[in-house]
């Protein structure tokens, strides 16, 4: 994930804090004044747009959930956002936003019906509820009005502006029944909307919210493993297809989870992305991988060359080449015993600080290979810079091989252009004895797959090495 939006989520998080605070104070305020503890009118109005304050909105909120409870209608609160308006604001000045904030009001305003209700809680963003219009097609056909109305350009002064927005809807009594929950849920649909991309919305749904809170849990589950170093690697074997020797394995990282079990690194990697705690975990896997290789050569095995995956945001940490040196040295791994694996779409960034860091690894003897190629869209103009010396075809093309026409021909046209630019090529998920036969045909160098071997722990990864060291795998 970008940093920026990385910045974004968390951002995001305080202010929804904040936003619970407030809401609680405001909700113990309302409360106050209904029981006469608090005199004197409330702040009546938004003095930008001149629409309901949000204390106001609440009260409203609260006595149609009254009547809704009582007469067992539904209603909806839409939660909806302007994208950009901060830069309209920063760049055209505060006049200009203003003036928009008082033309979107007032175009919210004409595609409600007189008992629905608006207010403007936040710089950018509007609250709207619909006290008789809960089902889910007549709140969408209000959503679709809103959208409609907003995609006119805005004519400020002499400024032309298109705004885009999101908007995140909860409706009573599936999403929540209180103001305060609705309010809140209808701002964590608003959350996802805006991930889906500009002028989209999203109904709060409890099992979205349930994901999101199961992925919370995941996330702290993560970190204390990280903390514990509550992982372990396996190792899949790969074979040189011309002489059937075992040349090296793939490191691949486990986490068995205390009460869920083993989790996929599809699953965590991804997660440990996002949450930045991908450079430690890297680093583990990587000098654990490192001191392995030494255990095995130790134990008499030939020794093989290493593979281990590298995650886009540890290749463009900025110090890659120093820290994997260090690794090596701390570790006592040869660089020739060590391979990078990294896929495609990690290589359209950065691209000139890639292009040194490959070569520099390089010239140490570190090889760099590219993962499940075939699945991104490089030219060979493109990858020709780098200094990459194998591609592994993706386990997708593998797969189809020896039963799908054009899966052959992909794998036809990978191996010819990669031996022309001086690479090697590994087929991945080798399953089945035809598909070894037919790749070798091809002039495939290595494969790698369950036919040889599934990931091994490190004790039995030992025990394979020792067995087939020197000897030729049967195939
Ligand atoms: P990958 O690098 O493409 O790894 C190959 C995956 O294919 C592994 O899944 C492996 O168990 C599986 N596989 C091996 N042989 C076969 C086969 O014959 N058939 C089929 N259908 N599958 C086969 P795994 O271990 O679940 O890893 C999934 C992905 O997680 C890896 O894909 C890699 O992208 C990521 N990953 C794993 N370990 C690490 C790590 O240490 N660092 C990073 N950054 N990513 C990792
Ligand atoms: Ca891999
Ligand atoms: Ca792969």
């Amino acid at each position: 994930m970008h940093d920026a939006t990385r910045t974004r989520r968390h951002l995001e998080k305080e202010i929804g804090t904040l936003r619970n605070r407030v809401s609680f104070l405001e909700n113990a305020v309302a409360k106050m004044r209904r029981r006469g503890d608090i005199n004197g009118p409330p702040p009546l109005i938004d003095h930008v747009t001149g629409l309901p304050s949000r204390i106001q909105f609440y009260n409203t909120l609260h006595d149609a959930l009254v009547s809704s409870k009582k007469s067992g209608e539904k209603l909806a609160v839409i939660f909806l956002s302007l994208d950009r308006f901060k830069l309209i604001n920063d760049t055209l000045g505060q006049f200009v936003g203003d003036a928009l904030l008082q033309e979107v009001a007032k175009r919210l305003g004409m595609c409600l019906q007189k008992h629905d209700n608006l207010c403007r809680p936040g710089r950018d963003e509007f609250l709207l509820l619909l006290p008789r219009t809960g089902d889910r097609d007549g709140v969408a056909r209000v959503v679709e009005r809103i959208f409609q109305a907003l995609s006119d350009s805005f004519q400020l002064g002499c400024q032309e502006l298109i705004i885009n927005s999101n908007m995140g809807i909860c409706a009573y009594p599936e999403g929540g029944d209180s103001a305060d929950a609705l309010i809140r849920n209808a701002y964590a649909a608003l959350l996802k909307a805006r991930d889906l991309g500009q002028n989209t919305f999203r109904f709060f749904s409890p099992q979205s919210y349930e994901s999101e809170f199961s992925r919370l849990l995941l996330e702290n589950d993560l970190r204390r493993a990280l903390d514990r170093r509550d992982f372990s690697l396996n190792y899949q074997p790969q074979v040189n297809l011309q002489n059937g020797r075992v040349v090296g394995v793939e490191a691949l990282v486990r986490w068995d989870h205390q009460t869920l079990g083993p989790i996929s690194p599809d699953r965590f990697i991804p997660l440990a992305e996002d949450m930045g705690i991908m450079a430690p975990l890297g680093e583990w896997v990587l000098r654990t991988a490192g001191e392995h290789h030494l255990a095995c050569t130790g134990y008499g095995c030939q020794p093989v060359r290493y593979a281990v995956n590298l995650s886009p945001t540890q290749l463009h940490s900025g110090n890659l080449v120093p820290w994997i040196l260090a690794i090596l040295n701390e570790t006592g791994l040869e660089p020739g015993y060590l391979e990078l694996e990294i896929t495609e779409g990690a290589l359209l960034r950065n691209r000139q600080a890639t292009v040194a860091a490959f070569e520099a690894l390089h010239a140490r003897g570190v090889q760099i290979a590219l993962d499940d190629f075939g699945t991104g869209y490089s030219s060979l103009a493109y990858l020709s810079q780098f200094s990459i010396s194998k591609l592994k075809i993706d386990k997708a093309f593998t797969n189809a091989v020896t039963t799908d026409e054009r899966s052959a021909a992909i794998s036809r046209a990978i191996i010819s252009m990669a031996h022309s630019l001086g690479m090697r090529v590994m087929a991945e998920g080798v399953e089945t004895q035809e598909q070894v036969d037919y790749l070798r045909d091809l002039g495939c160098d290595e494969i790698q797959g369950y036919l040889v071997s599934c990931p091994l722990p490190p004790d039995e990864t030992m025990q394979f090495l020792a067995r087939h060291s020197g000897a030729e795998f049967p195939l």
